[in-house]
């Protein structure tokens, strides 16, 4: 099975390409290196994923059973203030991305979908069934690509599973790999560094929602899970042709004072905080229900909040050491890939 990778190099896009490599599959990533950095393995092709030219180029040589879609502007903040960047990379480069798999026969695609799709809920857990309403432009855009594939399906016969992930968060057991972005803006990574002293406090945006101690309430669900229901949702959709929706989520839902809590019990450490306005585009509460996930994947989430802190606190720790590695590795002859549009070739910078 050959399967290509948006986004691979990323946070998500790493642990997922060791998975599929671990289980035989033959990958290739696209990547623009713009927020990724740590992935070393798979082959990879440096350049945006909605680079029609360069999508030509690499659909014309290489036969894919499948696109695993992880490649996405993916903070909810940052798209408050700077929608237009999100339209475009998240639904006008995904509809290149779509166009060329559909030009060249590919007819699976595993698309990163988000809980933010559903905006402010009515019920708990929130199951698929759930009205979709996104309060923020984030969700819109996942939300725009998921309608799109239902009608793709019918026109063009295009095979997809959305995966509606919470919030993504843990790093490999092992900590050698995690989250590492160059502006940090998630919960658990800031909490940790303030835990490790390389930030003084942890703001919380806000304290006053109807929540037990009113911070916003969410559900963290592992990064080797999610990576899990991809894996699973390749298998499903090549037995059950058809667009899919799956929640993946823990059903467990934490505060942000539960999550500060929890780091302090795993790392020993003391959190200095100091309360905020609340953040624009926030749900108050977001909880999966997966039950969907698991009667037709097969999938359950296998690690909980408390394994979530303790393998990013063994990833936090091993920071400085593998950026220290992925240095040297930059120095080394580099294994990424350009492709020379002039050339109609593929070189290795
Ligand atoms: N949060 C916070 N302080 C921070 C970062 C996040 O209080 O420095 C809160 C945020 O308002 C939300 C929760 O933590 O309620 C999770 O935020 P994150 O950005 O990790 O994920 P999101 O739910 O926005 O995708």
């Amino acid at each position: 099975m050959k399967i290509l990778v948006t986004g691979g190099a990323g946070y998500i896009g790493s642990h997922m390409v060791r998975m599929l490599l671990e289980q035989g599959v033959d990958v290739v990533v696209i990547d623009n290196f713009s927020t990724g950095n740590w992935n070393e393995e798979g082959r990879i092709i440096e350049g945006n994923f909605g680079d029609m030219e360069l999508l030509e180029k690499i659909f014309s040589t290489e036969k894919f059973d499948g696109v695993i879609h992880l490649a996405a502007s993916s903070s909810v903040e940052e798209s408050v203030l700077h929608p237009v960047e999100y339209y475009k990379n998240n639904v006008l480069n995904t509809l290149n991305l779509l166009d060329v798999m559909i030009k060249y026969g590919v007819s699976k695609f595993i698309f990163s979908s988000t809980a933010a799709v559903y905006g402010e809920p009515d019920y708990f857990p929130i199951d698929e069934k759930h009205k979709v309403h996104p309060v923020n432009p984030y969700g819109q855009t996942k939300l725009f690509i998921e309608e799109t594939l239902k009608f793709y399906e019918e026109a063009y016969g295009l095979s997809s599973v959305s995966l509606r992930f919470f919030n993504a968060a843990g790093a490999s057991p092992c900590g050698s790999i995690g989250e590492n972005r160059a502006v940090e803006t998630h919960l658990i990574p800031i909490i940790l560094k303030v835990a490790k002293g390389i930030r003084k406090n942890l703001s919380i945006f806000g304290t006053n929602y109807n929540t037990k101690d009113g911070t916003c309430k969410r559900d963290y669900v592992h990064v080797s899970d999610l990576c899990n229901a991809h894996t699973l949702a390749l298998k499903y959709i090549d037995e059950k042709p058809g667009s899919h929706i799956f929640n993946l989520g823990t059903g467990s839902g934490y505060s942000v004072k539960e999550v500060i809590d929890t780091v302090e019990k795993v790392t020993g450490k003391e959190i200095t905080v100091e309360s905020k306005t609340r953040r624009a585009g926030d749900p108050e509460k977001l909880v999966a229900n997966y039950e969907k996930a698991f009667k037709h994947l097969g999938w359950k989430p296998l690690f909980g909040l408390k394994e979530i802190i303790q393998h990013s606190w063994n990833w936090e720790q091993n920071l400085q050491a593998q950026k220290q590695r992925m240095k040297m590795k930059k120095n080394a002859p580099a294994r990424s890939q350009t492709f020379d549009k002039q050339a109609l070739t593929f070189s290795a910078i």
